[in-house]
């Protein structure tokens, strides 16, 4: 289904400023209001329609990518655009704050999002846990078993907070609904607002008999084992989502979430940079003259490389695909060996000799070139 315009479906001119842009959804919001008009299919989706071009078109950089590219300009006509579903009521009823301002008499009614529709469901909140890899864990991905203390269902009444052989019976305040209504006068004339009702919290039920071990709440607090597959290429900071293992919800609800951040184990030897790893080698002056073979540590053990003979202090060698894989995807990082060469301070007096006597060699003096060979080798290095 193709998307009407967002200028048509406020009835606004393209140049419109924000103050007739506010104007005209305020109109439209009012007009269409789910509590003005219960059960209309219709006017829920104009509520939902209006709702959403003015998501667009009171935000400078939206309208103006919008009016530069159309739909596809915010994030997808072809998506759907807003999730696929356009904006849930929750986000909508989220911004009347800034339309209507604080003083708008009668509205108050519209705000419980989770409450609208019938019944509330009862959520969970979310759980924070850190956990600790090294670098091995993150470059191969890794499961982790955690333990934490959170709420569960309570096993005595499988989550309902109902004592065995207990029934419910519907609230009689709002008679099984939810919510209770009630007509209030207001500057826009008369408006049907609903609220929480009072005596079951919105669950439009009341328990007879309540579990007694966790006194009707449905839930207990206790220590879970969660196993975690923890994808590779993760990093310090980041936050992994695992859906429903949070704490439980009161009497069956929808649980929250567990999230997990990342934490990064230093490794004694590696630098992480992205998904590169940088190790820094130190050889020996006679070693970069005369070249050498050497073990670089990587994440899975020791690889073995050649220094070449004439290496340059500071030369960089890339190992392709020696560093850390992308998160959820293929790709993969290096690891860049920066070689740097040793220069002894504290001399013995054979050794000194030895220094002397390469001091007055010719092939040991800086051409007359070396200048320009350094630049080169400077530019060489961050390529
Ligand atoms: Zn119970
Ligand atoms: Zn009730």
């Amino acid at each position: 289904m193709s998307k009407r315009d967002y200028y048509e479906v406020l009835e606004v001119s393209k140049n419109a400023s924000q103050e007739e842009i506010k104007k005209a959804y305020r109109k439209k919001a009012i007009k269409f209001h789910p509590d003005k008009n219960p059960g209309d299919h219709t006017a829920e989706e104009k509520f939902k329609e209006s709702a959403e071009a003015y998501e667009v078109l009171s935000n400078a950089e939206k309208r103006q990518r919008y009016d530069q590219f159309g739909h596809a300009g915010i994030g997808g006509a072809s998506s759907g655009g807003f999730g696929g579903g356009g904006m849930s009521m929750d986000d909508i009823f989220s911004h009347f704050g800034d339309i209507f301002g604080g003083g708008f008499g009668g509205f108050g009614g519209f705000g419980g999002g989770s409450s609208r529709g019938g019944r509330r469901v009862n959520k969970g909140s979310n759980l924070r846990v850190k956990v600790k890899l090294n670098l091995q864990e993150i470059a191969n991905g890794a499961e982790k078993k955690i333990k934490v203390k959170k709420y569960v269902e309570c096993s005595h009444c499988s989550g309902s907070g109902a004592a065995n052989g207990s029934s419910y019976s519907n609230c009689s305040t709002c008679r099984g609904t939810g919510q209770v209504t009630r007509i209030s006068n207001t500057i826009l004339g008369q408006m049907q607002t609903a609220s929480t009702c009072p005596t079951c919290g919105g669950e439009g039920k009341i328990i007879t008999n309540k579990c007694a071990p966790c006194a009707g709440e449905g839930i207990l607090r206790d220590d879970e084992v969660i196993s975690l597959n923890i994808p590779a290429g993760v990093e310090e900071g980041m936050q992994l989502s695992v859906s429903g293992k949070g704490n439980a919800a009161r009497r069956g609800g929808v649980n929250g979430d567990l999230l997990v951040l990342i934490e990064e184990e230093k490794h004694p030897d590696l630098i992480r940079d992205g998904n590169n790893l940088i190790y820094n080698l130190h050889i020996s002056v006679p070693d970069a003259i005369l070249g050498k073979p050497v073990e670089i540590p990587t994440v899975d053990g020791k690889v073995k490389v050649k220094v070449d003979p004439g290496t340059q202090p500071g030369k960089i060698l890339r190992l392709r695909g020696k560093g850390l894989p992308e998160v959820n995807s293929y790709g993969k990082g290096d690891l860049l060996v920066n070689i740097q060469v040793f220069i002894p301070t504290d001399l013995s007096k054979e050794d000194r000799k030895i220094v002397e006597k390469l001091q007055e060699s010719e092939g040991f003096k800086p051409t007359a070139g070396e200048s320009e060979n350094f630049f080169s080798r400077m530019r060489n290095m961050f390529d």
